[in-house]
């Protein structure tokens, strides 16, 4: 019999396998976990593709704090009535996109009189731990949206009220076709070791008794790596050396991008900048002191650390 070919030239056997194979290689791809990436698949999207989905996650928010249903046992979850449901007056809502078989949402409260029953507007942060930590990363994926949205009402060319794209996540200026995308802020977090010692550091507006890694923004027209090395030399003076990326970590707090690397020391002695940070120095496993927060990369950039010294001991 005459084998049919597809417009690709690629007979139809042949066709299935590599369609086979580029789904075994996507699930080889999902399946692989790193740090602080999503469990369950999202895909982002400026509107529904077809049929919405019977469930429905809202975030909502109104003054920086995200509206929480209150179930039986005190136990938290993302809201999943829209403000429209809830009879609350909106300024923005957006679609976000799905999540598994979930479709997600954001929204802006204009000023309400009361919160509805079993809700409660909580801060963000007082929330990872307590909502699984996807939703808990969507939750800072959908106020990044609400920031952008309104730190960008007018056009920053012209001063003309910009327009939502429907297309992509994006403003334009119906006046002057400047476009504006959410903003993003990258900066770079670095564990710096020293023998058997890390280099820790504490700002004035930490909590009493806490020290993290070193962190700066990257700057216009730097590498990433130069970042690294330019943010330690600032910060104490000292030089590294094997710059190595560990991982990376959406911050929405209020828009950054935390890119994660290790490093070692390669010279020089601690001379902190006064304007930055209030002291600075190099701590073993067995004398370090209050830890940032494991939502932080930090956390995982001294715990990493930890982990290798304890290995070799
Ligand atoms: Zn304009």
């Amino acid at each position: 019999m005459f084998m049919q070919h597809d417009h690709s030239g690629i007979c139809p056997a042949l066709s299935t396998i590599r369609k086979q194979a580029d789904i075994f290689r996507q699930e080889q791809i999902m399946t692989k976990q790193y740090h602080f990436s999503l469990k369950t698949p999202f895909r982002p999207g400026n509107h529904p593709d077809g049929s919405i989905s019977s469930a429905a996650f809202w975030f909502i928010f109104s003054k920086e704090k995200i509206l929480v249903q209150i179930a039986e046992e005190d136990k938290v979850r993302v809201c999943s009535f829209s403000p429209e449901d809830l009879g609350l007056p909106v300024i923005f809502t957006r679609y976000l996109g799905r999540y598994g078989v979930i479709d997600c949402f954001v929204a802006e409260l204009d000023d309400i009189p009361a919160v509805p029953p079993a809700m409660q507007f909580r801060g963000l942060r007082s929330l990872f731990g307590v909502i699984d930590d996807d939703l808990f990363s969507l939750a800072g994926r959908a106020i990044q949206i609400i920031h952008w949205h309104r730190e960008h009402r007018f056009c920053g060319k012209c001063a003309t009220p910009m327009i939502d794209r429907r297309s992509e996540l994006a403003r334009k200026c119906p006046n002057c076709d400047f476009i504006s995308y959410p903003r993003l802020s990258p900066a770079v977090i670095m564990s710096v070791v020293r023998e058997d010692r890390i280099l820790l550091a504490r700002a004035p507006r930490f909590p009493a008794g806490m020290y993290s890694t070193l962190a700066g923004f990257v700057e216009p027209g730097e590498t990433l790596e130069e970042a690294v090395r330019r943010e330690v030399s600032e910060e104490v003076a000292v030089s590294i050396d094997n710059i190595q990326y560990v991982a990376s970590q959406p911050w929405p707090f209020p828009h950054s991008i935390m890119i994660g690397f290790s490093a070692t020391y390669a010279g020089g002695e601690i001379r902190i900048d006064e304007k930055e940070i209030e002291d600075a120095g190099w701590f073993s496993v067995d004398e370090l002191p209050q830890l940032p927060a494991k939502i932080s990369i930090a956390h995982l950039l001294i715990e990493n650390f930890i982990k290798k010294k304890s290995k070799k001991s």
